[in-house]
């Protein structure tokens, strides 16, 4: 099957949704994902931060490094998304960042963990015409939400929610188009249709459940919900979400919950897109990107895959140095024939579902114990 696209890909890739003429243009690379800050307050149980103690690199992407080695080169990408490992909004310059990308024609967007959206940001949201906004939930009350997502309040984010959808009304725009994100795990999934409820009464734009596919510890991993063949009852439960938010004319994206051998490429799309961590390494996704000392630790099916960082080169030598470099080409050319278009057997292999999973040439090596290499 062909990659699941995440939401803000989605809309992206949908014409109807361009504001302006200039923004049909295009560019080169889809979107430009970089991390401002790995640093957060949030503890959530799943995150690779406290799992990874003592190896994560705690750190912020310097103002200076990204207005001169960073923002040149931003007419590249359609989408500046200034998202990594840690809260976008405790970095002193997000919203200078944002302007500059802006001022590239950039569309821009972030996730946050709702703590920080006090009035004044709400209001620079809209003063900034920030297109994307996605807001990061555990739960759908305050007891799970809390307990998963430590060190935040849920009744404090739904607030803020509910603030900044009324802003918008009162002021006439769309922007930023308010995605709420459930985590899918062991822990949680009971709660999805409640979720959708809240998200539908909140005013959100669009409810999205995400699948936890970066797993660092064994005791994370055990908490996945996805699997090669997913149980009834978890698929029920998606579909019952799935089903209520259509009844409350709610956007609802789900991710699937059953595994697929025949993804051509994962949903992170590295072949138009790229990861900048807060080090100013060009990476190709946050998985790969990870600031950790050492080998990032991965599990995958309950064996360890330590992985080490992927970097295609440093900003501060040249963005575009970096995009082209052989190392790059290397990685992107092992999914480039997979490339269904290009090759016909390829094609058949993938599409037919008749052909054993070994004729499709195999992702780049990084990947292939990676979970969004499988669709989930
Ligand atoms: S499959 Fe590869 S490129 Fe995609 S998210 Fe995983 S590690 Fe990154």
């Amino acid at each position: 099957m062909l990659a699941h696209q995440p939401a803000w890909l989605r809309r992206l890739l949908d014409p109807a949704n361009h504001r302006s003429a200039r923004r049909a243009e295009k560019r080169p690379y889809v979107a430009a994902q970089i991390e401002v800050t790995s640093r957060c307050f949030t503890e959530c149980v799943f995150c690779a931060q406290p799992a990874l103690g003592e190896q994560w690199i705690a750190g912020d992407l310097p103002l200076e490094v990204y207005r001169q080695h960073i923002v040149p080169h931003l007419d590249l990408f359609d989408l500046v998304y200034l998202q990594g490992w840690g809260e976008p909004l405790l970095h002193a310059d997000l919203w200078e960042m944002l302007n500059l990308a802006r001022g590239r024609g950039c569309r821009t967007g972030f996730t946050t963990n709702g703590m920080l959206l006090s009035a004044a940001n709400r209001q620079r949201l809209l003063d900034q015409q920030v297109e994307l906004l996605s807001i990061s939930f555990a739960g759908a009350c305050p007891a799970t939400h809390e307990r998963l997502r430590r060190n935040t309040r849920f009744e404090m984010i739904a607030r803020h929610i509910a603030a900044l959808q009324a802003l918008k009304a009162s002021q006439g725009t769309k922007f930023p188009t308010l995605e709420m994100h459930f985590l899918m795990t062991r822990a949680n999934l009971a709660e999805l249709p409640d979720f959708v409820r809240l998200a539908a009464e909140l005013g959100a734009d669009e409810a999205v459940a995400t699948n936890l596919t970066n797993t660092p510890t064994l005791e994370q991993e055990a908490q996945r919900v996805f699997a090669a063949r997913p149980d009834l009852a978890d698929l029920e439960v998606v579909e019952q979400a799935r089903q209520l938010a259509e009844e409350a004319g709610l956007p609802f994206n789900a991710y699937p919950l059953e595994m697929q051998d025949q993804v051509l490429v994962c949903d992170a799309n590295p072949l138009e897109t790229i990861y900048i961590n807060h080090m100013g390494e060009v990476t190709p996704c946050v998985n790969l990107g990870l600031c950790a000392r050492g080998a990032i630790p991965r599990y995958f099916l309950g064996e360890a895959y330590p992985t080490p960082r992927l970097s295609f080169g440093d900003v501060r030598q040249g963005l575009p140095a970096a995009l082209e470099s052989a190392q790059r080409k290397a990685f992107c050319q092992a999914y480039r024939q997979r490339n269904v278009t290009a090759n016909p057997l390829v094609a058949f292999s993938a599409l037919s579902g008749v052909s054993p999973d070994e004729q499709l040439p195999p992702p780049p090596e990084p990947c292939r114990a990676c979970y969004k290499m499988y669709g989930v």
